[in-house]
């Protein structure tokens, strides 16, 4: 299979075989060696000097903590949303009691971070920005670092979806001066879905001393107190753990600047040779294309669902569909974790053949 979905993401056998291995005591000394080096990695690839917290989940439960963390019922809140993942984080912040005000975008389109400048002159009681780094939905990473230099110029709380993006595209959250940034395991990692990795900065653990939404499972103090002793508050999805500590070593070897710049030439590569096809990107300003995921506009008068089932069931090449209001009319190529050039070069041609197919029948 040629798994090209934006996660969860292939993983190398060394990392599945690490997960394979015998359970032992999560408390004792063996399983707090490799959460240590585990927890140095995450430091590493987020920039931090103060602990990274994992914790056991999907993404999603990831960005539940961040705001269950930080915030108070009431608390108003700017949820700038520029896909279907911005809109989740919005929904839990919305759940949770949080006094919602938005900013959306047409889908395809960045954030505005004069826009966001603008709405928190104009609004001094909005507490914190929510905002979605990489938009895995429509294929646009968002302008973070200038998003941040705002939202901190005006001091308040900025919380960070960066699903599908650390570990893959910089994200460096101290230099940036980000607050609570997530991630999650199944997608830049090259290891299963299982854990959550949850930065906060030092304004975001003064916030968690005040904040009041209900929390029990995704206590980042708990976190915190337990990590302090090698441990996790509850029992962790070890297995995960052990293929991050050796994915860790694969990472290392390849460096950050080396992991960057894979990212960045493929995700070229793959918008240049969609683009060659005639076909439209979803990003409408190229500039904001994402290195993660590319999303594409299937052309029009042809059945880009039935292409997906054949490019799966005749080549083995799975790409992603389109999420809610884009479903049957975009398709998502997901190169990010652990990919070579000639993943995406396969799965191109499949597609660029199909497409072929396709037209010679319209
Ligand atoms: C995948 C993803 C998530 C989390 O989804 P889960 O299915 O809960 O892991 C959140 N945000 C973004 C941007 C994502 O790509």
């Amino acid at each position: 299979m040629n798994l090209r979905i934006p996660g969860p993401t292939p993983c190398p056998e060394e990392v599945l075989h690490a997960g394979a291995r015998q359970m032992m005591n999560h408390r004792g000394p063996e399983f707090a060696q490799i959460l240590r080096r585990v927890t140095d990695g995450l430091n590493w690839v987020f920039g931090a000097s103060s602990d990274v917290l994992s914790m056991t989940a999907s993404g999603t439960g990831g960005l539940e903590a961040a705001v269950v963390n930080t915030l108070s019922p009431g608390d108003r809140v700017l949820a700038v949303s520029i896909g279907s993942f911005g809109d989740r984080l919005r929904t839990i912040a919305s759940t949770y009691g949080a006094d919602v005000v938005s900013y959306a975008t047409e889908w395809g389109e960045a954030a505005d971070p004069a826009e966001i400048a603008r709405r928190l002159d104009e609004d001094p009681s909005i507490k914190a920005v929510l905002v979605t780094h990489n938009e895995t939905s429509t294929g646009v990473t968002n302008p973070l670092e200038a998003i941040a230099t705002e939202v901190r110029a005006r001091d308040r709380l900025i919380i960070v979806d960066a699903v599908s993006s650390m570990s893959s595209v910089p994200c460096p959250v101290e230099r940036w001066g980000l607050d609570v940034v997530v991630s999650g395991s199944q997608k830049g990692w090259m290891v299963p879905p299982g854990l959550v990795f949850v930065y906060m900065s030092e304004r975001a653990w003064a916030a968690n001393a005040r904040a009041k939404m209900p929390r029990f499972y995704f206590d980042a103090a708990k976190a915190r107190d337990s990590l302090a002793k090698l441990q996790n508050p509850w029992t962790p999805a070890m297995s995960i753990y052990y293929g991050m500590d050796r994915a860790f070593e694969l990472m290392r070897a390849e460096g950050l600047e080396g992991i960057f710049t894979r990212h960045e030439a493929v995700a070229g590569y793959t918008r240049e040779r969609v683009k060659s096809w005639g076909l439209k990107l979803v990003p409408t300003d190229e500039g904001f294309a994402s290195n993660t995921v590319t999303a594409v506009w299937w052309p029009e008068g042809v059945d880009g669902k039935s292409i997906s089932k054949r490019a799966r069931e005749e080549f083995g090449v799975v790409l992603g569909g389109g999420q809610g209001k884009l479903d049957g009319r975009i398709f998502r190529v997901g190169h990010l974790g652990w990919f070579t050039r000639e993943d995406i070069v396969a799965a191109l041609d499949v597609l660029e053949r199909l497409l072929q197919d396709a037209k010679a029948a319209v």
